[in-house]
């Protein structure tokens, strides 16, 4: 299957799995997840009419935006260290990945720099969960209220990245505890800063959908199995 086959495929289940919850299918953005795909493939997807790409790697990163120039909008998905802060604030427009205050604020001081507004995800690491990634649920509050309150970033939502099921299903309760904790924490928080739900990849976007994504992460569903 071409890539642009495999994007069809996806936006069309997609589309369909916001029908089933009442939403509108136009609420939910997909995000490309590139990572390890060389820019040819990028370049098929935006032939498609992809333009958003997830990348987890900061060289990586790098290395395609300097090789695709202008068109592709960066999101980074992937652990970042407070020292890559910098070409993040550059190359990206949203990153999914914060998850404690040392790194938010090295994005902000950053992106304050360089004139711009970056929008930011808390990956939120929910019970259940095997990940070291994410900040714990408790932890939530005070970090989306520094991010908040911190000059070149925008918060924009929640993200989270439940442990791998055969089960889609068994990542349900995981997705929907997500969309109550933004619900909790939007009462005390700006317009607008709790729109984004960041949840669902490739074995699990439908359900996440159902449950509220607003972005979903999808690589090998498009691309292919990863080598
Ligand atoms: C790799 C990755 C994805 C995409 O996973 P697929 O199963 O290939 O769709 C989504 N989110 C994050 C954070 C990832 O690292």
């Amino acid at each position: 299957m071409s890539v642009a086959a495999n994007l069809a495929w996806v936006r069309q289940r997609m589309d369909a799995a916001a029908r089933r919850a009442g939403r509108d299918p136009a609420s939910v953005r997909l995000v490309a997840v590139s990572k390890t795909r060389p820019p040819d493939d990028l370049r098929q997807a935006m032939a498609a009419g992809q333009m958003i790409f997830g990348e987890n790697y900061v060289q990586e990163l790098q290395a395609k935006a300097a090789a695709m120039g202008a068109g592709p909008r960066w999101h980074f998905i992937g652990a970042l260290q407070s020292n890559k802060a910098r070409l993040v604030a550059q190359l990206a427009e949203v990153v999914h990945s914060v998850d404690r205050p040392k790194l938010a604020a090295a994005l902000g001081r950053q992106a304050q720099e360089l004139g711009k507004e970056l929008g930011v995800l808390v990956q939120v690491s929910l019970a259940g969960e095997t990940q070291k990634a994410g900040c714990a649920a408790a932890e939530t509050p005070a970090l989306c209220q520094m991010i908040a309150a911190t000059p070149g970033l925008r918060l924009l939502g929640l993200m989270t990245m439940p442990p791998f099921f055969d089960e889609p299903e068994r990542a349900r309760p995981i997705f929907a505890e997500l969309r109550r904790l933004a619900r909790r924490l939007a009462a005390d928080l700006p317009p607008g800063a709790m729109n984004e739900l960041s949840m669902g990849m490739s074995g699990d976007f439908e359900v996440a959908i159902e449950e509220g994504a607003t972005l979903a992460r999808v690589g090998t569903d498009i691309f292919g199995r990863r080598g």
